[in-house]
């Protein structure tokens, strides 16, 4: 293996390149990191090749907030000419010596890029029909990484594993939710994204299910408080504006006309949702407060980044949620840059049980 590459929304290249030196050079690796402003996607080079092992606790996806997916490269392969694109592909498979569970073809989120993704479906059938023949892919096998081919342009690929517990499921590491029918603004797939992302699939079935209490903060029109209110939990809206109809018709839903900031439950409710758009240190000592007196057992929020420096701005907002609660008890918070946020990152925060 030869390095890392992420993935990341195209304009965020700067922040997964810092986020992935950071976890090289924590690693003990030597190397440097390139990435160019819009292409969607940044390397990590090490100058010495290196066994899988070494890269095992590396890889794991969740742990660099703006990327959308992490891959172990092993392989560049440039020059590919148009009409036989597979045979300089397999030859670099083959020297690497690497067996596969599966493969996925893929491109950067941009564009450009985009206009490829007919080719790549079309390229699937035959490639992996000669991947197998050689021997490379064996689909009964667990235990057995992913092969991602990754088109950086037509000429251009970038061969990368990936274990299926370390990197996203999806392809592209982008969900593609469709909009439910009766919510009223699309940051409701936001929140829905956040379930899949953040949460294990316990914990989504433990902690989203009838019954239970959220509050949700900021919550007009009210995407986020529609998926709640559909899993049957009952929810508290908190915002001076109006809820959609759609919401307050599932009969799950109280609305309260008061601050975010300033307004409690009277007893520990399992969720609270926030999504006021404010400075990201408030949003987080908020959050972090009611954790720590015991308002909600655990909390998904959106830190909006509008500025420059949005690493300094995730980065201060840990440091007041660990002032916080670094006395309370261990816990757990978890941020990602989804593929529904824009210019904000989302976050987990819960005390561990
Ligand atoms: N999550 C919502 C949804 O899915 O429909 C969208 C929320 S919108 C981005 C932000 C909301 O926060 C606005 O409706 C605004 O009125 C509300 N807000 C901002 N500051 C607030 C405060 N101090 N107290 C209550 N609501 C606030």
């Amino acid at each position: 293996v030869r390095g890392l590459l992420g993935l990341c929304r195209a304009g965020f290249e700067n922040e997964l390149a810092a986020e992935l030196d950071e976890l090289a050079s924590d690693a003990g690796l030597i190397g440097h990191v390139r990435a160019k402003p819009g292409t969607g996607f940044v390397v990590y080079e090490t100058y010495e090749a290196l066994p899988t092992s070494v890269y095992e606790q590396l890889s794991d996806w969740r742990r660099p907030v703006f990327a959308r997916q992490l891959l172990l490269w092993f392989a560049r392969v440039t020059d590919l000419p148009e009409r036989d694109r597979a045979t300089p592909l397999l030859a670099a498979v083959k020297s690497a010596n690497e067996r596969f569970a599966d493969f996925v073809l893929e491109t950067p989120d941009t564009d450009e890029a985009k206009q490829r993704s007919g080719f790549c479906r079309r390229f699937a059938e035959p490639f992996g029909r000669v991947l197998e023949k050689t021997g490379a892919l064996r689909r009964a096998k667990s235990g057995l990484p992913i092969l991602h081919v990754l088109f950086e342009d037509a000429a251009t690929a970038w061969l990368t594993a990936a274990w299926p517990q370390e990197s996203s499921p999806w392809p592209m590491g982008i969900p593609r939710l469709r909009m439910p029918g009766g919510a009223p603004s699309r940051s409701t797939l936001k929140l829905s994204e956040a379930f899949m992302t953040l949460l294990s699939e316990e914990e989504r079935t433990v902690t989203l299910r009838a019954g239970l209490r959220a509050v949700d903060l900021g919550a007009a029109p009210g995407g986020w408080t529609w998926q709640l209110a559909t899993r049957g939990l009952h929810v508290t809206a908190v915002d001076n504006g109006p809820l959609a109809d759609s919401v307050l018709a599932t009969e799950m839903v109280e609305h309260l006309r008061v601050d975010g900031f300033t307004w409690r439950p009277q007893r520990t409710v399992e969720w609270m949702v926030c999504d006021m758009v404010e400075q990201p240190s408030r949003i987080a000592s908020l959050v972090a407060e009611w954790i720590a007196t015991g308002r909600c057992k655990r909390s998904i929020f959106n830190l909006k980044l509008p500025m420059k420096r949005r690493l300094d701005a995730v980065a201060q907002c840990r440091t007041l949620i660990h002032k916080r609660l670094a006395s309370v008890g261990p816990y757990d918070l978890r941020i990602k840059h989804l593929y529904h946020d824009r210019e904000e990152v989302t976050a987990y925060l819960a005390l561990r049980q």
